[in-house]
């Protein structure tokens, strides 16, 4: 099979160095790291890595920002008011740079691929210490060694990604479920989108490596992987993507598979037997429809058609009968009529989803779609959305009805924010069960009989 967007590797060692240089320069000073990350799983997962090789630099982590020693904001850049957001943030650090001599803010992440950004902070954000991108993030310790010894300001991005970065440590942040990413980058350019400009070609990893990674989350106690990346079924490494799901599919100890994104147009036959065949495959599929308007799709190049959608769907739903599916939807995108965004809706009743993620289209700088003229008016996009979320709520709380009384499968994560006598865990199909309970099964799979559907959760009862 041709190896169409495999990609080099590139290995840590250098930096384990730097790391360990470190450490050593750290040992005995109880230093603390803050982390904050904005946007995807993709960040999770990068926040991660940034977590552990900031560990092997001999920092611990703390939740508490005015305790920190380095704080790092890693940025996303798909919402319009993400770029305000992060000014405001930086902004108010620098009373607190200056109380806490010695005090380091890092900015990274995708916003930090935009080179007006990175000016801005250059000029008007002098008490930002280091910057980098999403391409070199794995060069974090070697930056940090030349800000301490160096004593300047760092500010360095690549602009392409020269390869995946494998045995970066990770400090994971669950000991049940784990983000594994497959791919990076991403070739579709939908017209809306910041993602391909940001994060690069897309490029996948090595099977062997994914496999040895999951293999020692297993051996850690993970129960569940979700397989991470912008196009996750375009993944193409010597193997297809329902290849890389039998490849890995032999692993014990991991009792879940999930993975995200999907695009409509890459969702393979091959894709759905695997699901059927595979037993730790979940029952639950994401897939964007983003709009059920022929035309939208067409300028958003999306390259699928709404009854190619319906049909893929119908597709699913036939040969996985369990199956729960959410969605992307955008409202308001430019020129989106209010037949258009009427046919959104029709399209959404049809396919019959189980639950979705709803946008207000926002301009990003750089995309085709932001230099469009025939931007929508707030109020009108605002009065769509309000529709949208009021379908989307109705057929997410008949799902959750449909439930009732089953008996389903969860993952116990952990005791509820609100109350310690309820433990809250997803079922196989992403849904969140919380349920009454005096005992700790956090990290166990059991049964648990759904006695109501809400909107937002089910509500059981352990068997
Ligand atoms: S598939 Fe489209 S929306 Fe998704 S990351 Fe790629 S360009 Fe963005």
């Amino acid at each position: 099979m041709q190896n169409r967007n495999s990609a080099d590797c590139i290995v840590f060692d250098e930096q384990a160095e730097y790391c360990h240089q470190i450490a050593s320069m750290n040992r005995g000073r109880n230093l603390k790291y803050y982390i904050e990350t904005l946007g995807c799983q993709m960040n999770e997962a990068d926040s991660e890595q940034i977590s552990g090789m900031l560990i092997q630099m001999g920092y611990t982590d703390t939740l508490d920002i005015a305790k920190a020693d380095i704080i790092v904001f890693n940025t996303c850049c798909v919402r319009e008011n993400a770029e305000f957001k992060l000014y405001g943030h930086i902004g108010k650090l620098k009373t607190v740079k200056q109380l806490k001599e010695g005090l380091l803010i890092v900015i990274c992440g995708c916003m930090m691929q935009q080179k007006h950004i990175v000016e801005k902070i250059k000029k008007s954000y002098k008490h930002i210490d280091i910057v980098f991108g999403t391409h070199n993030r794995h060069e974090f310790p070697k930056l940090l060694f030349r800000r301490i010894t160096e004593k300047k300001k760092i500010y360095e991005v690549w602009e392409d990604n020269k390869g995946i970065i494998e045995k970066v440590p990770v400090k994971r942040k669950s000991i049940i479920t784990a983000f594994v990413p497959i791919t990076y980058g991403c070739d579709n350019f939908c017209s809306y989108c910041i993602v391909p400009y940001v994060r690069g070609r897309e490029k996948s990893r090595n099977p062997e490596m994914i496999k040895n990674e999951i293999i020692n989350l297993a051996s850690e106690g993970i129960n569940e992987i979700t397989l991470l990346g912008q196009n996750v079924n375009s993944y193409n490494c010597g193997m297809d993507f329902p290849g890389l799901l039998y490849y890995i599919s032999d692993i014990s100890g991991i009792d879940r598979i999930r993975f995200m994104t999907s695009h409509p147009k890459d969702l393979s036959d091959n894709l759905i037997k695997a699901m059927k065949e595979i037993p730790q495959m979940c029952s639950h599929i994401h897939l964007p429809l983003q709009s059920g308007s022929n035309s939208i799709l067409k300028q958003m190049n999306r390259k699928y058609t709404k009854d190619e959608y319906l049909f893929l769907i119908e597709k699913i739903r036939e040969s996985l009968k369990d199956i729960t599916i959410s969605t992307d939807i955008i409202v308001g995108f430019p020129g989106e009529t209010e037949d258009d965004f009427q046919e959104t809706l029709q399209v959404y009743e049809k396919a019959g989803f189980d639950f979705a993620y709803t946008f207000i289209y926002s301009k990003r700088s750089g995309t085709p779609a932001a230099n469009r003229e025939d931007q929508i008016p707030d109020d009108v996009k605002n009065r769509r959305f309000a529709k949208l979320i009021s379908l989307v709520n109705d057929m997410t709380l008949k799902s959750n009805i449909n439930d009732e009384n089953k008996v389903l499968q969860v993952l116990v994560e952990g005791k509820s924010r609100t109350d310690d006598l309820v433990m809250t865990g997803r079922t196989r199909s992403n849904k969140i069960v919380n349920f009454k309970c005096d005992t700790d099964f956090t990290g166990s799979l059991i049964d648990v009989k759904i006695v109501k559907g809400h909107t937002w959760h089910l509500e059981g009862e352990k068997i």
